[in-house]
């Protein structure tokens, strides 16, 4: 440890010289940050550091955002307020799905639903096929349910508030925070997972995630500009949502996962991970548990030009999408069990097993499906529960892209 000094001390004296320029809150949650430092930092790189003020980050922070904002669909011209409907739109379709897929989506559902009134009034069945191929399902679900909860029990408008907001369905305390402060520029920090990579690095947060979440919420919101009043009906200076923007953009932009910008960021004079050279070792993760691999048989049949489908039950993984018959998805799952449990059909002698497998990864899991085919003659029926839909008319069912990718496979030659 020769010619090492603890980072912690160092930094506390250098930034003490601010105290009486930073809000007091910024200040105390600096000091639990700091608390955290577990590292040390060499005596010549601390002897380089130029310390800016912690209070002085938000600004700096905000005078980037003025300048390299990403413009994207939902987010409204610099100066205008954002639409609440827009902002929850984007945010549901956000969550696990990157922003060049989400953009197309967006578009479609705004063309054919323009208000939160209108998507409350689509059935549930319209919004899960208009949503196919975005995966995590339940999201559609929820975001149907809410629109109607807007529309039935708020006039169609959505809370102004994170507590309104949080007792709609499918919106948890992220979402409440991100249009609270997005659309109503409610003082508050929605921290996702590029705002807790920018605060984890920004800090050099030690505690693993998902421990580490409640210390990163009351970093990431030193970083909030410093006015108190700001709500959308008063201070027209409000700029919270733009500071969560500014992060989320920053975390998407420059301080990416791997090879971080750090040159180009606004707050990398005082980002600890960057003066360790540690940028890409936070956040701190706990290593992972990847669930068992799963095992099952999916079954392509068709009648002529037509392909037998069934709809997934409304509870549980891929609630009410469609499906072709298959058997359950089990780690400890033969050929020979699946293959058992194809559907009971007249007319088919024997399975053809389809070469190779379809491979899938679900949140928990991955899966592998072994696809068999068969055809049988036009006038079979489907098995109870289930139902025949021309092939030139899939793209109107919601199919998940797992059965997509089965299906190409069965169909293909
Ligand atoms: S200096 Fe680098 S690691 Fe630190 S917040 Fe900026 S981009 Fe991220």
């Amino acid at each position: 440890m020769a010619g090492l000094v603890p980072a912690i001390h160092d930094l506390s004296r250098c930034e003490k010289k601010n105290v009486d320029v930073r809000d007091k809150r910024g200040h105390d949650m600096e000091r639990l940050a700091l608390r955290n430092y577990s590292g040390f930092m060499t005596a010549p790189a601390l002897a380089k550091k130029k310390v800016t003020s912690g209070a002085a980050r938000p600004a700096l922070l905000l005078a980037w955002y003025d300048r390299h904002r990403r413009k994207l669909p939902w987010r409204p011209p610099a100066g205008e307020w954002a639409d609440p409907y827009r902002v929850w739109l984007s945010e549901i379709m956000l969550q696990q799905t990157g922003v060049k897929t989400v953009g197309p989506y967006f578009e479609k559902f705004l063309a054919r639903w323009p208000g939160v009134d209108a998507l409350g009034r689509a059935s549930l069945d319209d919004v899960l096929r208009m949503w196919a191929g975005l995966g995590y399902y339940s999201r559609a679900r929820n975001l149907h349910a809410c629109a109607v909860a807007v529309l039935r029990d708020h006039g169609g408008i959505f809370p102004d508030t994170e507590e309104g907001l949080r007792s709609l369905p499918g919106i948890g305390p992220y979402t409440a925070a991100a249009i609270a402060a997005i659309a109503f520029g409610r003082r508050t920090m929605p921290v996702d997972g590029n705002i807790e990579r920018v605060v984890s690095r920004l800090f050099a947060v030690e505690v693993s995630l998902p421990q580490a979440k409640p210390l990163i919420q009351q970093l990431a919101a030193t970083l909030l500009g410093a006015s108190e009043n700001n709500s959308r009906a008063g201070d027209e200076e409000s700029r919270a949502g733009d500071s969560a923007q500014a992060l989320m953009d920053l975390g998407s932009s420059i301080c990416t996962p791997k090879k971080p910008a750090c040159a180009l960021c606004p707050l990398n004079d005082d980002c600890v991970a960057r003066l360790r050279g540690e940028q890409e070792s936070y956040p701190r993760k706990a290593p992972k548990k990847s669930g068992a691999l799963r095992r099952g048989a999916a079954f392509v049949v068709t009648r002529g030009d037509q392909l037998l489908v069934r709809s997934r039950p409304e509870k549980g993984l891929l609630g009410g999408m469609t499906e072709v018959p298959g058997s359950d998805w089990l780690a400890a799952q033969d050929d020979q069990s699946a293959l058992q449990q194809a559907p009971a059909l007249k007319g088919v002698a024997r399975w053809h097993r389809k070469a190779g497998v379809i491979t899938h990864v679900f949140t928990h899991f991955p899966l592998e499906l072994a696809v068999y085919i068969a055809s049988v003659p036009a006038r079979a029926r489907a098995p109870e529960g289930m139902r025949w839909v021309p092939v030139a008319t899939l793209g109107d069912e919601a199919l998940p892209n797992v059965m997509r990718k089965v299906i190409a496979h069965g169909l293909g030659k």
